[in-house]
């Protein structure tokens, strides 16, 4: 099932209460493990905390951990930094699910990363019964 999201230029975003809605659906009461899948190459997921600080923290830290380069992906759309970023925290994740129920730690969410917004952006929610 398809999540839509529009987002801002930089930001993270907590889609964990839309996932749990979708995965309710999908599974029907079972148990196995839902995926979720960002199909974009400038946007990221993660499991961690929505702190809002963090969520800012997160995104600046990641900026600032990629070299300040002559990128040569830049002559075509000035978005590198983005590309990279993307590819170090990875565009799935896969999360348990317990009877139709995502399962999380008391403070884990799953965040959507927007790195080179605004966009609008297309999330997969998969459920695998197993
Ligand atoms: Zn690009």
């Amino acid at each position: 099932m398809m999540l839509e999201l529009n987002t801002k230029r930089r930001e993270v975003v907590d889609i964990t209460e839309k996932v749990r809605k979708i995965v309710k659906d999908l599974s029907n009461g079972k148990s196995g493990i839902a995926v979720i899948f960002t199909y974009h190459t400038t946007t990221a997921l993660t499991v961690n905390e929505a702190e809002e600080g963090l969520m800012d923290d997160i995104i600046n830290a990641l900026f600032s951990i990629v070299p300040k380069m002559e990128y040569k992906h830049n002559r075509i759309d000035n978005n590198a930094e983005a590309h990279i970023i993307a590819s170090i925290v990875g565009n799935s994740v896969v999360v348990p699910v317990d009877n139709g129920e995502i399962v999380l730690g008391t403070w884990q969410r799953i965040l959507f990363i927007e790195l080179d917004g605004p966009r609008k952006r297309k999330i997969h929610v998969k459920f695998l019964n197993i």
